[in-house]
């Protein structure tokens, strides 16, 4: 999946209205007229984030078990976000036809979005 259908496959929602904005890039909402951008997550409602969020702290146990997993997130560190998504999605790809299990996929698909990644980091950083 690129970045583009990732962010296709996303609901969002105005925080302040609960309005579905889904398909609008930027702007005001024409519910109840809250600014909000596509490009800045802060400023949208977005389930599918939340529910990635909740599971930062399960991932972060995950990839501390699984060495080999932690190697491989932490050199995605020091590569661009731009680099990464790239190689998240040829690796969701190559596991989707590989068959890997979907909560596998899952993870790797969840570490594409910025928040969420920089919350793994730091805390595979600080040894948690
Ligand atoms: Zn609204």
């Amino acid at each position: 999946m690129d970045e583009v259908g990732l962010k296709d496959a996303l609901a969002y929602y105005c925080l302040a209205c609960d309005y579905r904005l889904t398909g609008l890039e930027r702007g005001r909402c024409p519910e109840c007229d809250r600014a909000f951008d596509l490009n800045d997550y802060r400023t949208l409602r977005i389930p599918r984030i939340e529910a990635m969020l909740r599971r930062v702290g399960e991932m972060v146990f995950e990839i501390n078990e699984n060495a080999s997993l932690r190697t491989c997130v932490l050199s995605f560190a020091s590569m661009s976000a731009s680099r990464r998504n790239e190689v998240f999605a040829r690796m969701i790809d190559a596991m989707r036809k590989d068959g890997q299990p979907v909560a596998v996929i899952d993870l790797v698909e969840s570490l594409c979005f910025e928040p969420v990644f920089d919350a793994v980091i730091t805390s595979l950083r600080s040894g948690r």
